[in-house]
């Protein structure tokens, strides 16, 4: 028997960050038309290392951007926990054998990459990406998107994936509020990989074939570092209690030497690579999650908020990036089970019904994480592998649509 032909909808997605160009991508593949709307005029070069485990990578890999990823990622290794202040082992853990056990990698990568290779896969397959749209409201019902320059783009569905200070949500919840503040900031520098080069104990850390995530945990604090890029940089964050981002602020760039000084008493391997910062480019980030939301679909059930914009979490989580990427491959899945336009917010509802949960678990082992690796006598620890090993398209094939 031939399988049901897909209707062509009209999917507008607001944003073009991780979630939303993974979803646009995803949407895109079904058959749909896909118009991606973003504020910013042009892309920048933003973020630093993120780790992107086995559930996201299956499903970067299923967009076949595979060997694309493997050129700039390196594959997760190993991840030791050290004391502080001696630098005495306190946890390891071999991800060795991960794509065997989960069938798919964990990857480390910058994020930079990994956005110019999803926008260059959104372009390739047919989504149209309108620059300099800023979206100001939406009308429910149409639905559709009034820009800051007056036009007006209509869909059949719209998907807001706007990030975690979202002008969407707030027009959602009726009116815009911050999102969560921890009370933390992250500081994030990358290396290059030159200033490595004639110290043995800092080569070393920069081998790829020999991958080691190292996590310092101290009371109250945490630093991780790992080579990304091929070993191109090495990738430095740490997390304390924010200083210059406890206001209205969000990213401040500070002297590489109030960095340095935050942690030099620390393990002498890391002093020696804090030595190393650079001058310029080393930022603090506010830390924020989002509490969990009722509902993120808008009334008339056309438009639904992902990514950050939804569940914005710490981190700690090690997961912001690819549960936005869980979220478009699901989005796709459930819009491409129903047969009319008419059922869209049925699908909305089933795709709410099978994130919300998924998502608030993962916001909370942020807050967990953070809470394990900042108690006095922490021993580090990360999340168990049952959230790598999770296939986001096969669970939403599955959830129920009430139509
Ligand atoms: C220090 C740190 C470390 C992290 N480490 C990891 C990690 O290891 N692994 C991981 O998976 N995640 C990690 N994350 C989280 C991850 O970076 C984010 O969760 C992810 O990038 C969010 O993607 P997004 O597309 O939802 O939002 P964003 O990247 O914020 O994209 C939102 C887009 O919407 C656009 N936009 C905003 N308003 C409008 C509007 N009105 N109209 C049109 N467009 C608009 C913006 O310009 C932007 O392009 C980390 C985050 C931080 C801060």
């Amino acid at each position: 028997m031939a399988s049901k032909p897909i209707p062509k909808f009209d999917v507008i997605v607001v944003g073009s960050g991780i979630a939303g160009l993974s979803t646009a991508i995803a949407c895109k593949a079904k058959g749909f038309n896909v118009t991606v709307l973003e504020s910013s005029p042009k892309f920048s070069s933003i973020g630093a290392g993120l780790m992107i485990s086995a559930n996201a990578t299956r499903i970067l890999m299923g967009m076949g951007l595979r060997n694309r990823l493997e050129a700039c990622g390196i594959d997760m290794k190993r991840v030791v926990f050290k004391k502080f202040d001696d630098g005495s082992v306190l946890d390891e853990r071999t991800y060795e054998g991960t794509e065997e056990n989960l069938g798919a990698p964990n990857w480390q990568i910058h994020r930079a990459d990994l956005h110019e290779a999803l926008l260059e896969k959104a372009i390739e397959s047919g989504v149209v990406i309108q620059m300099g749209a800023r979206v100001q409201k939406y009308d429910w019902d149409a639905p559709s998107a009034l820009l800051e320059d007056g036009s007006v783009v209509r869909g059949d569905v719209i998907l807001a994936a706007d990030g975690y200070r979202s002008r969407s949500r707030g027009e959602l919840l009726g009116q815009y509020t911050e999102p969560r503040f921890s009370g933390n900031s992250a500081y994030r520098a990358l290396i290059h990989r030159s200033e490595f080069e004639n110290d043995p104990e800092l080569s070393q850390i920069m081998e790829i074939s020999n991958q080691t995530t190292y996590v310092w945990v101290g009371e109250g604090c945490h630093v991780l570092g790992y080579p990304i890029r091929q070993g191109e940089y090495y990738n430095l964050v740490s997390t304390q209690p924010a200083i210059h981002t406890t206001g209205p602020k969000f990213v401040v760039p500070v002297p590489p030497s109030e960095f340095h000084d935050r942690f030099a008493h620390w393990d002498p391997l890391l002093e020696n690579i804090l030595r190393h910062l650079p001058q310029e480019n080393v930022l603090e980030w506010k830390l924020c999650d989002l509490a969990p939301m009722n509902s993120w679909i808008f009334p008339r059930g056309k438009i639904v908020l992902i990514g950050d914009a939804s569940h914005a979490m710490l981190p700690s989580a090690a997961q912001g990036a690819g549960m936005g990427i869980e979220d478009g491959a699901a989005i796709a899945e459930v819009l491409a089970r129903v047969e009319r336009k008419e059922q869209i917010p049925a699908a909305l509802k089933a795709f709410q019904d099978l994130r919300l949960p998924r998502c608030t678990e993962v916001v909370d082992s942020g807050r967990q994480n953070a809470k394990k690796w900042h108690q006095k006598d922490a021993k580090g620890g990360t999340v168990s592998d049952d959230m790598w090993n999770y296939d986001v398209q096969a669970e939403a094939r599955r959830v129920p649509l009430s139509i």
